[in-house]
């Protein structure tokens, strides 16, 4: 199928591009490509207007230090992320998610801040965002806006943001030092969707006892969510193997997937411990 018949404008600086947001009816951001023009094809999405900010001389594809933060712009690749020193260094939990979003070809073109607003619940790097607590800066008519995690994904295919307002960069707070993460992703073919998704960070004290734990699920709620009540019981114990099968088990309290032709809700359900256990696990092991 083609598209329905759109606008396109391909604007010189993001100024430019928030004012065409903001003046033409039903128009939308057009980043990689990666999920709009799939839809577009589709129909299922049909806007009168593409505003492609990847032509604007404002460069949003970067990786930088910022202050007790690492700022990543949101046009940043999946394989730029994959194959980045320092979010392999820091974030090895943002390389394995980038490492396994579909083939090479949409690792090259697809970015993370089309992806976070795309909002798929099923999405890679959201899920992994999910474990590390970031904030989304974005900037409109009125300015620039910082949206924390928590209240930037609202719904599946639905975040925060207003639709003249263009998503710019992610800031991910640093770890203390003895951290380590990890996102593990279930899926029956590689390259597919997640049928389950984990990111797992955990902080290791003296003792080797866990200071801090976040655990992210994705593909199992409209939104990622926090496995809170795994990392309630973790917090605070020694990060051994029996304390980390417990934990895995009370992983799945928060999610209420959906089932479908990829699996049973059952099925992702009892899959969620499994794939948190080997996330903490992994995590556990980049410790450092
Ligand atoms: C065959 C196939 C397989 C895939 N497999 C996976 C997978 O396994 N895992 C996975 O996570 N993803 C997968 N994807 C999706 C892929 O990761 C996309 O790259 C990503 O979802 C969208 O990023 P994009 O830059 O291409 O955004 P686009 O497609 O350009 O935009 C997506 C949406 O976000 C909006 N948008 C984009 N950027 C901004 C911005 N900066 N500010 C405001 N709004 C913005 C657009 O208006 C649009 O609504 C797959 C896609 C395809 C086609």
């Amino acid at each position: 199928m083609t598209p329905k018949k759109f606008a396109y404008f391909a604007p010189a600086s993001l100024k430019e591009a928030i004012q065409l947001l903001r003046v033409n009816e039903d128009a939308k951001v057009l980043a990689g490509g990666q999920s709009l023009i799939a839809l577009m094809k589709l129909r299922l999405a049909a806007p009168a207007a593409l505003v492609d900010i990847t032509k604007t001389g404002d460069l949003l594809s970067y990786i930088r230090e910022g202050k007790g933060h690492l700022e990543v712009g949101a046009l940043t690749t999946h394989d730029t992320l994959e194959r980045s020193k320092i979010i392999n260094k820091k974030f090895p939990i943002l390389s394995d998610a980038a490492s396994k979003i579909g083939d090479q070809q949409i690792r090259n073109r697809g970015t993370i801040g089309g992806s976070c607003c795309h909002a798929d619940p099923a999405a890679d790097l959201p899920t992994a965002l999910t474990a590390l607590e970031p904030e989304f800066v974005v900037r409109g008519v009125k300015g620039k806006r910082v949206i924390p995690q928590s209240k930037f994904f609202v719904d599946t295919f639905t975040t925060s943001i207003a639709k003249d307002e263009i998503l710019t960069e992610i800031q991910i707070p640093h770890t203390p030092p003895k951290s380590g993460s990890a996102y593990i992703k279930h899926s029956r073919r590689e390259g597919d969707f997640a049928i389950v998704g984990v990111g797992a960070v955990v902080t290791v004290g003296p003792k080797k006892v866990c200071r801090d734990v976040r655990v992210s699920l994705g593909a199992v709620a409209s939104t990622p969510i926090r496995a809170k009540s795994a990392e309630r019981h973790l917090k605070g114990k020694t990060l051994d193997e029996g304390n980390i099968a417990e934990a895995a088990e009370r992983a799945n309290e928060e999610a209420d997937p959906p089932s479908d032709m990829h699996g049973s809700r059952q099925y992702r359900l009892d899959m969620i411990k499994v794939f948190a256990r080997r996330a903490l696990n992994l995590a556990l092991s980049r410790a450092r």
